[in-house]
């Protein structure tokens, strides 16, 4: 394992400022999933001025940079997310976002801003470089659709990648320390709806209705049986149903009622397991109130990030020459997703989380209005990025 010389790390300080200035400018910009126009402008102009080949509006919004290096190697990709969420921020910075009711509060400007900036130090020496870096600039991650539409649109063919890497900023784990999780790391993710179909009338006279609101109590109530009863105890799975819909008064028995809800486990099995048995459990409970329930499944969801064992194995061993062995702080699994997932379905390679908490000890959760980002792990993603890129490069 080749560690960053005495030159890269200097590098990687000279870049210091300039790497937390972009990832302030993406902050005060931030855009909507498939709206990222501004952040994919300001991505291809920095790698075409870097000398990359350049391609835009790869999966809609998505763009590639291919950076050829002058020895022969390995072709291996580093991916990065580039959307933001609507939110409306409440701390206040010079650096606040200035769009309404839209932040980046999950991180992806700081990926964006190191991934930018890896790939500019990487072209810098590009004489000195093995193999063929492709930085992947995926939209949309936070609904589910960058990855599969960039994915489609041959991000991963042209050229074939060999291996995929990339890093989540995570508020949860202290600046200087990484999680790096063989096999299952995040959760999959599915939301779905479940409508019920009754029959309007009188409170006063349940009996001449067809009640949706009791059928969908029962229903809630009931799915939650099915983790307990039908996944096996060695396995886990969350059910959560997050938005009940129906009627209009007090004494009123309305005709129809909506439950949304997410599910979420680590196993594709259990996955596909549970999908079928709650669309069942839900026409089946149903049925028993005379009502109809019909479930639907939003898009395709997203399966659960699984780090692939010799590359994982590899960046921690990356990490530890890197930072020290006391730097690896893997944490509990993760429920939340992400769909790096499928690109490392397509091929092997490791999603590893870098910390970035504030050290004032309040909670600054992501998906949260105060979330913040302790800058200083930028730095720390840029040094684990290069060393993984320079050593799986030259593989
Ligand atoms: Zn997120
Ligand atoms: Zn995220």
């Amino acid at each position: 394992m080749k560690t960053t010389t005495p030159d890269w790390k200097q590098e990687i300080d000279r870049r210091h400022g300039s790497l937390v200035a972009l990832r302030r400018d993406f902050h005060r910009h931030p855009e909507l999933s498939f709206e990222e126009r501004r952040t994919a402008e300001i991505i291809a102009e920095r790698l075409h001025a870097a000398k990359l080949q350049v391609r835009t509006g790869l999966g809609r919004t998505g763009v590639v940079g291919v950076l050829r290096g002058e020895r022969p190697g390995r072709t291996v990709a580093w991916r990065a997310d580039i959307d933001a969420l609507p939110l409306t921020e409440t701390f206040d910075a010079p650096f606040t976002s200035s769009a309404p009711g839209v932040m980046h509060a999950c991180g992806h400007d700081g990926h964006t801003a190191i991934a930018i900036t890896l790939a500019e130090i990487l072209s810098a020496r590009r004489a000195a470089l093995a193999g063929t870096a492709v930085f992947l600039f995926q939209p949309a991650e936070e609904v589910f659709g960058g990855a599969q539409s960039m994915i489609a649109a041959g991000a991963l063919d042209d050229p074939r990648v060999d291996e995929v890497y990339g890093l989540h900023l995570t508020t949860q784990t202290p600046v200087g320390q990484v999680g790096i999780v063989p096999g299952p790391s995040m959760a999959s993710a599915d939301f779905f709806d479940v409508e019920i179909a009754g029959r309007g009338g009188h409170g006063a006279y349940p009996h001449l209705s067809v009640d949706p609101i009791t059928a969908a109590a029962n229903i809630l109530l009931g799915m939650q049986n099915l983790v307990s009863r039908e996944v096996a105890a060695y396995e886990t799975a969350v059910l959560t149903v997050g938005q009940i819909v129906g009627g209009t008064k007090h004494n009123i028995i309305p005709a129809s009622a909506v439950m949304r809800g997410s599910l979420r486990t680590f196993n594709d099995g259990v996955r596909a397991q549970l999908k079928q048995r709650l669309a069942d459990y839900a026409a089946g409970i149903a049925r028993a109130y005379r009502t109809e329930a019909r479930l639907t499944f939003q898009g395709d969801g997203c399966p659960a990030v699984v780090n692939h064992a010799a590359e994982t194995a590899f960046v921690r061993e990356v990490a530890t020459a890197e930072l020290g062995a006391g730097a690896l702080n893997d944490g509990p699994p993760v429920m939340a997703s992400d769909d790096m997932s499928l690109f490392l379905h397509e091929r092997p390679g490791c999603y590893f989380r870098v910390g970035i908490a504030p050290t004032d000890g309040r909670p600054r959760p992501h998906h949260a209005p105060e979330f913040e980002m302790n800058e200083d792990g930028l730095p720390v993603g840029l040094r684990l990025g290069l060393s993984v890129m320079l050593n799986a490069l030259g593989r």
